[in-house]
């Protein structure tokens, strides 16, 4: 049994990264799957991983896949019975037979090691890095915690989709006429879309510790007006007061700009005009859409974003 000795009592068998360096992790508690760059994000021992899904914190021991167990486990396998063939070789023996009525008796030993179940890891959608701890994961739909220092993303996917309608405004210095037109359309239309799923997820994270969930996921930023109104009795405090009160008005504006946008064909109606008092507008006439009133609309929601996110940490 010397073979079968040597492999020891325990076996240390390392996970391999995919070809993008991610190691796939898989939450014990919800039992969905994210990756992880290993040697980015916080360093240390015994740090516990959070579930980029559901918040759920364990050791990191936890959070392995099912693929990887039974790849561990198959290794395990594979070595031992390696070693119990070639143990078992060792007792291999050949009697011929003798005299005339003699029996030979032999004992070969036939048999493969058990093979090893290799695995590949799957490809998610939506790659972070963290801006607290630097950890590179990748995750199932967009909105996530770190899985090291569980911070939610939900301001930095913000920040991301509203530095892209930024760059559609760029590029529609570029082009002309009907193209540029719609590229600033576009980029007004992301940058309020950008908002409304940042602030819902922002809500229903903070809502989620808070039990008061279920109404918290209802409150829609697409308008700003009412949005305030929702955040005043959800949650006690008054949102208008993360911009100063002509911002509040011109980013109001814009909101209500790509209502008309979405339901209107950008065609100005009565209720724009109560709900925003613009004086350039006409009704039955097309709503004008500035590049510089974008770009601005971009920077006040970025930052009336920011004031969000603080205002909901600082309830919790
Ligand atoms: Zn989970
Ligand atoms: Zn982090």
């Amino acid at each position: 049994m010397r073979h079968l000795r040597q492999l020891g009592d325990q076996f240390s068998i390392s996970i391999p990264p995919d070809v993008n360096g991610y190691v796939g992790r898989e939450c014990p508690e919800c039992e969905q799957y994210f990756k992880i760059t290993l040697g980015t994000g916080l360093t240390g021992t015994d740090l516990p991983c959070h579930c980029p899904y559901c918040g759920h914190s364990a050791a990191q021991n936890q959070f392995f896949t099912k693929a990887q167990i039974e790849y561990a486990r198959s290794v395990v396998m594979n070595k031992v019975t390696g070693a119990i063939i070639k143990d078992l070789k060792t007792l291999e023996f050949n009697h011929r037979p003798r005299g005339a009525f003699g029996i030979g008796i032999s004992m070969t030993v036939e048999g493969r090691p058990q093979p090893i179940r290799h695995y590949s890891e799957m490809e998610l959608e939506e790659q972070v890095v963290c801006d607290r701890c630097t950890l590179r994961y990748t995750v199932f739909g967009t909105f996530a915690f770190c899985p090291d220092c569980g911070k939610h993303n939900s301001l930095q996917i913000l920040e991301k989709n509203l530095a892209l309608a930024q760059k559609q405004i760029e590029l529609a210095a570029t082009v002309d006429g009907d193209l540029s037109a719609q590229l600033i359309a576009d980029a007004l239309e992301n940058g309020v879309s950008a908002f409304d799923g940042f602030a819902r997820e922002a809500c229903r994270v903070h809502a989620s510790k808070a039990a008061n969930s279920s109404k918290a996921e209802a409150v829609s930023f697409q308008n700003l007006a009412g949005a305030q109104k929702n955040v005043q009795s959800l949650f006690g405090f008054d949102l208008s007061a993360g911009l100063l009160a002509d911002e509040w008005l011109s980013l109001t504006r814009c909101f209500q700009k790509r209502h008309l946008l979405a339901h209107n064909m950008g065609i100005v109606d009565e209720e724009y005009l109560r709900k925003t008092n613009d004086p350039q507008a006409r009704v039955g006439r097309k709503i004008t859409i500035l590049a510089e009133e974008v770009q601005a609309m971009l920077g006040q929601t970025k930052r009336l974003g920011e004031f969000l996110a603080s205002c909901l940490q600082g309830l919790a």
